[in-house]
């Protein structure tokens, strides 16, 4: 059994699967970077160099603790690499069938032992246990964006997840110096539930020509004392993990109230998916953020 946790495998390697490589790697834990191809392993290397970089120019880590962190990271083309890990957190796609697909071909190759933790936004964690060989070793860690800077880690049980897997994952998150929030296994858990209909409102809210996306975000920076706009929080978040969260939540409860925005519905069809393609709400192409309604 798994006690303490020193080496973990990522699945995913996009904004949320770097930054917790970023901070575990850090804490001291061997870390495996898995994604589809090494093209997206190498650029979550790249994202997770510079932001420690960063980190070392702004005073807040030494170059010693940069060089050990980083090479703490090794990446991980095929999935059986990371069968010795303590523990697998999937950071994938927000998408049930792809994070099912994850699982049915990670459990296989894994050590009976390893522990798994999913970072899904939204989806049951009983109903993505389930799709596993070990529901009694499966638990929702729900880390926030940017991983580096966000000090909650919601943590979230399924209905058979066992003690010794629960106290596992709060002693990890503990280690890398974060706060926890404990959940209950309901969609979009706590806060998603409450942030993403603020969201989508906002959406709304310029849908329906309330406001243009600069009255908007300036109206809850200023008027609410939010730190960013909730449209460029949508964008910072990904307009497609923002949808899958409504998705989620509108079948889960089955109240119109989560009804997705079409607006935001187009966007995503558009592939506008915020920050991570240059263009969302705002485009981030030029040298400012430019406002795109
Ligand atoms: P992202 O789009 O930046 O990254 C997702 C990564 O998953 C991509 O690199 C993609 O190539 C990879 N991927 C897709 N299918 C895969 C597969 N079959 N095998 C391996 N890798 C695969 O998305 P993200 O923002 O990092 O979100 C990842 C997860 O974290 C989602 O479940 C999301 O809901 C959750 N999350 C996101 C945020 C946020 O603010 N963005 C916050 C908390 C949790």
């Amino acid at each position: 059994m798994v006690t303490s946790i020193e080496s973990v495998g990522i699945i995913g390697a996009g904004q949320m699967g770097n930054g917790i490589a970023h901070v575990c790697a850090l804490a001291g834990l061997d870390v495996l970077l898995h994604d589809v191809n090494a093209d997206r392993i190498e650029a979550g290397l790249a994202t997770i160099n510079g932001n420690m970089a960063r980190q070392v120019a702004k005073g807040q880590l030494g170059e010693d603790e940069r060089k050990a962190g980083i090479s703490r990271i090794r990446p991980a083309i095929a999935l059986e690499e990371l069968g010795r890990c303590h523990l697998v957190i999937e950071a994938a796609t927000e998408n049930e069938e792809v994070k099912r697909r994850i699982f049915q071909a990670l459990c296989p190759v894994l050590s009976p032992d390893t522990l798994v933790g999913t970072n899904t936004s939204s989806i049951s964690i009983t109903r993505l246990a389930a799709s596993t060989d070990r529901p009694e070793k499966f638990i929702g860690i729900h880390f926030m964006n940017p991983v580096p800077l966000m000090q909650l880690v919601e943590l979230i049980r399924g209905i058979a997840t066992g003690d010794a897997t629960f106290e596992a994952a709060r002693n990890l998150i503990e280690r890398l110096g974060k706060t926890i929030s404990v959940s209950e296994d309901f969609p979009a858990f706590i806060v998603n539930r409450i942030l993403l209909p603020m969201i989508n409102e906002a959406i709304y809210t310029l849908y329906e020509g309330v406001g243009s996306v600069d009255a908007i975000d300036t109206a809850m920076r200023l008027g609410a004392n939010h730190p960013m706009g909730p449209l460029q929080l949508a964008d910072f978040i990904g307009l497609d993990t923002c949808l899958s969260v409504m998705q989620v939540l509108h079948e889960g409860l089955a109240d119109s109230k989560y009804r997705p925005c079409p607006l935001l519905v187009k966007y995503v069809e558009a592939g506008w998916l915020g920050r991570k393609t240059k263009r969302g709400f705002y485009d981030y192409r030029g040298e400012h953020p430019v406002p795109t309604r």
